[in-house]
């Protein structure tokens, strides 16, 4: 009986993973993006017959509030339907005919006039292009939403409709292909994705048998050529996947936006943001003469390393572990340019100094403790920096603790790939102890107490020039540390 039992359960399963759910869009183009707005089209089959259907949209995304003025329903649209926004619980409420099949029309506007680089995460619509965020483009019935699955599997089908030839069409998944199918997690994948055309220009080249596409609208200045630009994430992409000897990725996309244009020089600062998504990243900058091409590589670098750092290598908990997820993330940014020539010795030592070392210790919240992070990180901004400084001084310090154990034939890169490979092949998430545990193993030491010591409790790093390669000295200038080159150190400290 018991076997019948559980053969019953396994069936019930298989049918309910076999039966799962789609749902389509259909995109059309209009010749009034700036006014019309996109018009999309949903088509989804219920599991059961009902009047009322509940979908998702994110009022909510990125720091961007209010995201439900960009959903417009328009009534002579949608005939036999009415519809209900509880904009603080992320839901429509959908009324229609008692049946299963719903089908029904909404418009996404851009409801700010103007760009703006502080709204950069809002959809973005004018006549010429759109730029918009997977989850701020697209309603999800809660249906599809299972509560107890962390990152449900999602099945779409897109269609972009009526757009000209020449209008562009390329997102986070594909490339210039007017029908998508999807079958991808939706919060780390369909919700986190940007969909974007017009007049975008697309670059593309393979690194190693895999497509890697670069799009970018807008008239730059200064430095910033499309081909600069697109060397520059040659060189990323082949440096980054060497270092971690992966190349397991179908597609990639780096999507770069203009912000505010100002051809005049009276304005000389820069507003540069990188941000990790699905499959890539995009870059939104203001856009002037002054346009820092160190800037530019420099979120190249940091976000991509994102790709495996958060995006391969998961993070179990969260804002708690950004000590390892930004601040390793910014160490590797600075090595790997040194590896790769982007940035001198010089420029490699000064950065360290500068925007490391002297940075954390002007913070005069540098020895709050590692918890703190995750209440205050989107609030303060000397909070937000405590872990991306912290970690970056705490893997310079392991990184000189290995090289030196080894004599020079290990480093901080061999653990990086051992995380990796743990995370990946035996399906685990990053955790402290997984990273401690790991660590271990290069030193034959346990450098537990010095990490609760200085990354959980905050008290400030002591760094004596015993713990780092022969190539480094390390000064205190007004208690605040500075590394020296003693001698020639590149091939030292970066291993080939
Ligand atoms: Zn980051």
């Amino acid at each position: 009986m018991k076997n019948i039992f559980i053969l019953l359960l396994l069936t019930l399963t298989t049918t309910l993973t076999f039966g799962q759910t789609k749902i389509n869009y259909k995109i059309f183009y209009s010749d009034n993006l700036q006014n019309e707005g996109l018009k999309i089209q949903v088509l989804f089959s219920s599991k059961k017959a009902s009047d009322s259907t509940y979908f998702r949209y994110s009022n909510e995304v990125w720091g961007e509030t209010n995201l439900t003025n960009c959903l417009i329903l328009i009534e002579k649209e949608n005939p036999k339907y009415t519809f209900k926004i509880l904009a603080d619980s992320n839901r429509i409420v959908v009324y229609h005919p008692h049946e299963k099949n719903i089908s029904f029309s909404y418009h996404i506007i851009q409801d700010i006039k103007e760009e703006n680089h502080k709204a950069r995460y809002r959809p973005q619509l004018r006549i010429n292009y759109f730029n918009i965020l997977g989850q701020s483009l697209f309603v999800v019935p809660e249906e599809m939403i299972e509560p107890h699955i962390e990152d449900p599997e999602i099945i779409a089908d897109i269609e972009w409709v009526n757009f000209p030839k020449n209008f562009i069409i390329h997102n986070t998944f594909g490339s210039q292909q007017l029908s998508q199918k999807l079958k991808v997690n939706l919060w780390s994948e369909f919700y986190n994705s940007l969909f974007v055309g017009g007049d975008y220009r697309i670059k593309s080249f393979n690194y190693l048998n895999n497509p890697v596409y670069f799009a970018i609208r807008g008239n730059w200045m200064g430095e910033y050529t499309d081909e600069h630009l697109f060397e520059a994430l040659k060189k990323t992409i082949s440096t980054q996947r060497e270092f971690w000897q992966d190349n397991n990725f179908d597609y990639y996309t780096v999507i770069i936006t203009p912000t505010i244009t100002q051809t005049d020089s009276l304005y000389k600062g820069q507003s540069i943001r990188g941000s990790s998504v699905a499959n890539g990243f995009l870059i939104q900058s203001t856009n002037n003469p002054f346009n820092s091409f160190l800037d530019i590589s420099y979120i190249f670098n940091h976000e991509m390393m994102h790709d495996w750092i958060g995006g391969k290598i998961l993070m179990k908990n969260g804002d708690l572990n950004k000590w390892f997820s930004e601040g390793f993330t910014d160490y590797y940014t600075y090595k790997n340019r040194l590896r790769n020539n982007d940035i001198s010795l010089k420029e490699w030592l000064d950065n360290f100094n500068l925007d490391v070392l002297k940075a954390h210790w002007e913070n005069p919240e540098r020895n709050k403790p590692n918890y703190i992070i995750q209440d205050e990180y989107w609030t303060n901004r000397n909070i937000e920096k405590i872990p991306y400084l912290r970690g970056a001084i705490f893997a310079f310090w392991l990184d000189n603790q290995i090289l030196k154990k080894n004599n020079y034939t290990k480093s901080l890169d061999d653990i990086m790939r051992d995380v990796l490979k743990t995370c990946t092949t035996e399906n685990k998430q990053f955790t402290d102890e997984l990273f401690l545990e790991i660590a271990q193993k290069y030193l034959d030491k346990d450098v537990t107490y010095f990490f609760q010591k200085h990354i959980i409790i905050g008290v400030d790093f002591e760094i004596k020039n015993e713990d780092l390669i022969d190539e480094f000295k390390i000064e205190y200038i007004d208690k605040v540390p500075k590394i020296i080159v003693e001698k020639e150190m590149k091939n030292k400290y970066i291993l080939k």
